[in-house]
């Protein structure tokens, strides 16, 4: 059996998620757990639409489906497959590609990858918890020279600055942003995003976090060493992240949603069977995200 976060079993999902019923029903309650708002006029009743989850607003009309407005938005394949997929996604412990997803739920590759997406996109940080107390920051190379594998379709490296908090038990949390360069700027930009301020940080001799002490004043800074060995947890991390896209994805281009997949697993691992009801949630909370933002 596949290596599985504890929490939600399949069995478990399958008893819970049995059709497209109750998937729609899970999605109403969810998207109205606060009350019915009208997305015309903001009118606060409403009376049952013609699907069975459906509301209807009583003063103007407008009809609103559970899907409608979220990144569940004009899906075209059934729900409790799309239910399958956010299941399989957040709770397998290496993620699933679009291939495996296509075989187990017999649907076209295409669409699972394009479903895909829109699911990672849901795992995007929220920045709302930035990291604390013992920080590391640091840049690494995506591609080129370093991962043959990676970088031979594309030829191009990317930057990738990446923060860890340190727990009791190595790497609590980590989050990586991809950056043009690794200026001051935009590790800035990353670090504030990110890190609290009275985090106690770690960073290189890069001239890039020169000055930074001023947003960060329990900031240190200490040489890498030769072989990184002052950043050991920070380079592991990296490794097994390197290593988990060679795996799955064999191209850099579309990194930053690949590693939004990826830190969002790693820092909720804790979280068992709570991460399929955390991901569907933001993904009704978030606005649809039309294939034509991320196909170029
Ligand atoms: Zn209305």
């Amino acid at each position: 059996m596949e290596k599985r976060y504890k929490g939600l079993s399949i069995f478990e999902f399958q008893k819970m998620y049995p059709t497209d019923r109750e998937c729609y029903k899970y999605l109403a309650e969810m998207k109205w757990k606060n009350g019915f708002i009208c997305k015309k006029y903001g009118h606060i009743h409403y009376c049952k639409g013609i699907k069975e989850f459906d509301r209807q607003c009583t003063k103007c009309r407008r009809l609103e489906s559970p899907t409608a407005g979220t990144l569940f938005h004009q899906i075209k394949f059934p729900i409790l497959k799309a239910f399958y997929i956010v299941y399989d996604v957040s709770t397998s412990k290496n993620g699933i590609s679009s291939c495996e997803l296509s075989r187990k739920l017999e649907l076209r590759q295409k669409t699972c990858w394009l479903f895909k997406q829109k699911v990672m996109k849901a795992m995007e940080s929220s920045q709302n918890f930035p990291m604390v107390g013992k920080v590391e920051v640091d840049e690494t190379y995506v591609g080129g020279q370093d991962d043959k594998a990676l970088g031979r379709n594309e030829g191009k490296k990317k930057i990738m600055v990446v923060g860890i908090e340190r727990g009791a038990k190595g790497v609590a949390r980590w989050y990586g942003r991809v950056v043009e360069t690794a200026s001051k700027v935009n590790l800035g930009g990353f670090m504030r995003d990110h890190i609290s301020s009275d985090a106690e940080v770690k960073t290189d001799y890069w001239s890039g976090y020169k000055g930074m002490e001023t947003h960060f004043p329990k900031m240190t800074r200490e040489k890498s060493g030769k072989k990184g060995e002052n950043f050991k947890q920070m380079h592991r991390v990296i490794m097994m992240f390197k290593a988990w896209l060679r795996g799955t994805h064999h191209s850099v281009m579309n990194l930053q949603p690949y590693i939004n997949e990826y830190t969002y697993r790693f820092n909720r691992h804790k979280m068992g069977e709570n991460i399929f009801e955390n991901l569907v949630q933001r993904m009704v909370a978030k606005p649809p995200y039309p294939y034509k933002d991320f196909i170029y």
